[in-house]
């Protein structure tokens, strides 16, 4: 096959990735030894989409490219616009327990979350928790009797869940296999994940209130090696998703 025809053949079948920089503007998250939490995810953002670009199966956009202030729903109606096929949140984590480190990959479950999870999620997100937040929207309302779309949109989260929470996996196990360091697997009620019709995972990749985590969080070098974990996980969670397709 010739190379321009595989090219224009790919881009029929790309493979969508959406990233998502948290915070930004006068939101700039977390924000401790001089570091700002918008600008170290927008670097490692922006870092993993010219890793991503470089290959032409993948198509790959940001919900924001700047230093810019966006709302949770903008960010969801940004990846919905893209019609994607995945939605990775980038953040950095912070506790008031200076001893608290590792990375932390959070999906959407059925599960309760825990008082922590809880907790971080209203830090996270306790801008937009007075406003009306709709949650995820109906893919099948309007199309489709309303009790039957009703069916449908579970049926459909509980698939994003079960896919979020392989997706999940598969980025903690690059991440522990690349880098020997502390990797949880924790579920929260994020609205920025949970109101997405994609498999959608938001990934806290260091806290940048532990000095030691934080030196290693402002270089540029260590920023690069976060983005090269998430381009390789993504590869792995690609390639187990185009079997799956092929399978059907
Ligand atoms: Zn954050």
């Amino acid at each position: 096959m010739s190379y321009m025809w595989s090219v224009f053949l790919s881009s029929l079948f790309a493979y969508h990735v959406v990233l998502d920089p948290g915070h930004g503007g006068i939101d700039t998250g977390a924000y401790y030894y001089g570091l700002k939490e918008s600008k170290i995810t927008l670097n490692i953002a922006s870092d993993l989409k010219e890793l991503l670009k470089k290959n032409p199966e993948i198509k790959v956009s940001m919900t924001r490219y700047k230093d810019q202030k966006l709302s949770l729903k903008e960010r969801a109606d940004r990846a919905h616009a893209k019609e994607a096929q995945i939605f990775i949140s980038i953040h950095t984590n912070s506790s008031p327990d200076r001893r608290a480190h590792g990375a932390e990959i959070y999906f959407e479950n059925q599960l309760g979350a825990d008082e922590e999870s809880l907790f971080l999620a209203y830090r996270e997100e306790n801008q937009e928790f007075n406003k009306n937040l709709v949650g995820r929207p109906s893919k099948f309302r309007g199309k489709y009797p309303n009790t039957v779309a009703t069916i449908l949109d579970d049926l459909a989260k509980s698939k994003y869940q079960a896919s979020s929470y392989q997706l999940a996996q598969t980025i903690q196990n690059r991440w522990l296999e690349e880098k020997k360091m502390r990797v949880r697997l924790r579920q929260a009620p994020f609205f920025v994940i949970s109101s997405i019709n994609m498999p959608s995972v938001l990934v806290e990749v260091g806290f940048l209130s532990h000095e030691r985590e934080a030196k290693a969080l402002k270089t540029r070098k260590y920023q690069k090696k976060i983005a090269q974990i998430l381009y390789k996980s993504i590869l792995d969670w690609k390639e187990q998703w185009t079997n799956n397709r092929s399978s059907l």
